[in-house]
């Protein structure tokens, strides 16, 4: 298991102040302790990735892309090992990682080989006598990528592979929570990219996060975290007016309207708001029922989150997995004991923490939830459903809109023109009609509100990842 940073393709073991103890959540036994870069480690990183970026800004896509080929086919070539430690350090289930996110990884290096190939910038003209103007889309230097719990290996696909591909170099930093897969990873990309293009770094966001945006050669930072994580970082952009990328928080509402098909929409909820445990920021966790259909969704979700296998890693059958931390849990739990105690709240299936090792909670569901209520307002980011009753259409899109997120949300009717008509009213980065939580690699993924603004996965990450210049020639 590798434990180093990896700077300049040298890999160096942390000389900072702290060492964070990684945890597996299933158990919350030690895996190992892992020191956290030094300032001077960071310092080094970014320059290094400083250095890089003359010679790799000017490589020709197809020779990017060449290399984005190479690392994708040596995570596939070791899927069951990444999605070993994986699943040890986030405590998922073994196969949903292995069968879920392994693929959809390799697949978002795949797409941006392919896609910084065909980026183009607009197509060159004359607009006064004499001169003709191109535009290009160019890539900005030095990227600081910092990468959240949920999905380690994920997100630092997301993050790497557009800014790589667009020709950018990358000091990346995953969660403190997480860092094994990333710093894995570390060990392909040094044996795949040039010196300095990749550089990885273990540590908090506090010091390890916050030395890598105070260089001066850092140009841009990309985030997915939360919203204050993101407050965050605004405010330390700003001393060198640095680029930023933000995907921050969400809470998706699920509009259910008394047309829907039930047994859909229940088989769905089963999935799309549980899947990692709830700790999702697009998880269907925030549904508004429509009177007709109300009583009957809660009784059959609560009925079939009953049936949810909980469990560790590798328990026969498991679908759910524990909390990430034993912290989380008790902000999960937090949340629900405070909506129980409400009068017109009814914790209709799960409802507590489960007994004995590890971090687990029961995948929960809180009926009868208002619309001004913490649990309906409020990020849980654990495996925990609010249901809120509405009547009028008018009145579902008001309060799926009445939110300071905007992620992702989903609609669910047999009427299309509904469908259209609600989807197009709804200020989320994406609305999935009768489905939720699906992504592709060709499609953007990001928000709006404090949802943030970055866009990740699709031409449109490459886009966030290149800057548009313009160049006139004198004929
Ligand atoms: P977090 O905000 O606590 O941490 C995210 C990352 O930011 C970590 O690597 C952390 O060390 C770093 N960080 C925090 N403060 C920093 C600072 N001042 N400077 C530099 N780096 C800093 O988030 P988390 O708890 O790891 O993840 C859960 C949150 O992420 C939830 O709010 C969730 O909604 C959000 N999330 C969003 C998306 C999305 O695509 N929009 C995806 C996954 C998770």
């Amino acid at each position: 298991m590798n434990q180093k940073n990896l700077i300049n393709n040298q890999f160096v073991t942390g000389e900072g102040a702290q060492a964070e103890k990684v945890l597996d959540p299933a158990t919350g036994e030690l895996i190992v302790e892992i020191r956290e870069a030094s300032t001077a480690q960071v310092v080094a990183a970014v320059r290094a990735a400083d250095a890089a970026f003359a010679g790799w800004s000017q490589t020709v896509p197809r020779d990017r892309a060449a290399l984005l080929l190479r690392l994708a086919d040596a995570i596939e070539q070791r899927g069951p090992e990444f999605a070993r430690l994986e699943s040890r350090n986030a405590g998922k289930p073994y196969l949903a990682v292995l069968n879920d996110e392994i693929p959809a990884i390799v697949d978002v290096f795949r797409f941006f080989a392919g896609a910084c190939r065909t980026m183009t910038g607009a197509v060159s003209g004359e607009y006064t006598p004499g001169y003709t103007s191109m535009i290009r889309r160019d890539p900005i230097g030095v990227v600081a990528s910092i990468a959240p719990w949920n999905y380690p290996l994920m997100m630092a696909a997301w993050k790497l592979a557009p800014a790589v591909a667009a020709g950018n170099t990358v000091v990346i930093k995953p969660s403190v929570q997480t860092p094994l897969t990333t710093l894995a990873l570390g060990e392909l990309i040094a044996g795949i990219f040039p010196k300095g293009v990749i550089n990885v770094l273990a540590g908090r966001g506090s010091s390890v996060g916050t030395q890598i945006l105070a260089q001066p050669q850092t140009r841009m930072v990309s985030i997915t975290g939360s919203v204050g994580s993101g407050r965050h970082i605004l405010e330390a952009a700003k001393a060198n007016i640095m680029r930023t990328h933000l995907e921050l928080g969400g809470k998706a509402p699920v509009l259910v309207f008394d047309d829907a098909d039930l047994e859909q929409v229940v088989s769905g909820l089963r999935s799309f708001s549980f899947y990692n445990a709830g700790q999702d920021c697009t998880a269907a966790c925030r549904v508004y029922a429509q009177g007709k259909i109300y009583d009957r969704l809660v009784a059959d979700l609560s009925a079939a989150v009953k049936t949810i296998k909980v469990g560790t890693q590798d328990e026969a059958g498991v679908e759910m997995g524990p909390c990430i931390t034993e912290a989380h849990r008790t902000t999960v739990k937090g949340f629900v004991d405070r909506a129980a105690s409400l009068k017109h709240v009814e914790v209709t299936a799960g409802g507590k923490a489960r007994a004995g090792k590890g971090f687990f909670y029961e995948p929960t569901v809180v009926a009868g939830a208002l619309q001004k209520d913490e649990i309906v307002q409020q990020e849980v980011f654990g495996p925990v459903v609010s249901v809120t009753r509405f009547d009028e259409v008018e009145q579902g899109i008001e309060y799926a809109n009445d939110s300071v997120f905007g992620l992702a949300s989903s609609v669910w009717t047999r009427d299309v023109s509904k469908a259209m008509q609600v989807a197009a009213r709804l200020q989320y980065g994406c609305t999935w009609v009768n489905s939720h939580f699906m992504l592709v690699s060709e499609m953007p993924h990001g928000g709006v509100k404090q949802s943030g603004y970055g866009k990740d996965l699709s031409m449109y990450a490459l886009e966030d990842y290149t800057a548009v210049r313009h160049v006139m020639v004198k004929f």
